[in-house]
């Protein structure tokens, strides 16, 4: 009897094991993967899936934008702000470009510097020590990546100040042109697209911050005997690319 009983008890607790083990196996399988999405998944797949729908989404937009019409998607985010433009300091770089204006500004001026490499803290260098100017010409300066990032904007004190710029080599474009220079030498290469991309950004901004029209969105050499801002500039395509 006691036998029976025992057998009887045993069956019973495997039974009762065997109804358990799915449920408690269903727990097992869930929750642990929940636990595992929830503490391994997201936090290297949401820094990852961020980087791939912004980082290749540019250039992809790029190229589409060099083919044929403008693509708004850009323009549409500059207006959200200029942190995209920037990706190596957008606080930075967005703060300086928000100041009050000073100055009646009616046209921007695009430049070259005629280098393969260079930035605003170079050209400020040179501009001062050996033009003997107070300091950099111009009001921006847009990286190639070789002295700065490839596409940051660099702001300059001639901008934040809101003073003359020294970059046209004519007092009315220096007084009132706001002068973009992209680092590069365009008569032998091409910006890059993160160049081009950040011009379109920059000159949207500034057209809609200063009232400019894109008639007066120039080229150095169209207010000065010069080949700045190089053969290989790409005009056409920036002007296709503005809203104004
Ligand atoms: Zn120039």
């Amino acid at each position: 009897m006691r036998r029976a009983v025992i057998a009887v008890l045993l069956c019973a607790v495997v039974l009762a094991g065997c109804k358990n083990t799915p449920t408690h196996r269903r727990q097992t399988k869930t929750t642990p993967q929940k636990k595992e999405t929830k503490k391994t998944q997201p936090p290297p797949s949401k820094p990852e899936k961020k980087a791939a729908d912004t980082v290749p989404d540019l250039p992809k937009l790029a190229e589409k934008q060099e083919r044929g019409p403008l693509s708004l998607g850009l323009l549409t985010r500059s207006k959200t702000g200029i942190r995209n433009v920037s990706p190596g300091r957008p606080a930075h770089v967005r703060g300086r470009l928000d100041v009050p204006l000073r100055r009646k500004w009616t046209s921007i001026v695009v430049h070259h510097s005629g280098t393969t490499s260079g930035s605003e803290e170079s050209f400020h260098r040179y501009h001062k020590q050996v033009n003997g100017w107070r300091g950099i010409g111009y009001d921006f300066v847009i990286g190639n990546g070789h002295g700065t990032g490839d596409g940051v904007i660099e702001v300059t004190f001639r901008w934040e100040k809101q003073i003359h710029g020294a970059h046209a080599g004519v007092d009315h474009y220096n007084q009132h042109g706001i002068g973009i220079c992209l680092v590069g030498n365009f008569n032998s290469g091409r910006p890059t697209k993160a160049q081009m991309d950040s011009l379109v950004e920059l000159v949207s901004y500034l057209q809609e911050k200063c009232h400019i029209p894109t008639s007066k969105i120039l080229g150095h050499r169209h207010v000065k005997n010069t080949d700045c801002p190089g053969t290989n500039f790409p005009y056409f395509q920036l002007l296709s690319r503005l809203p104004h």
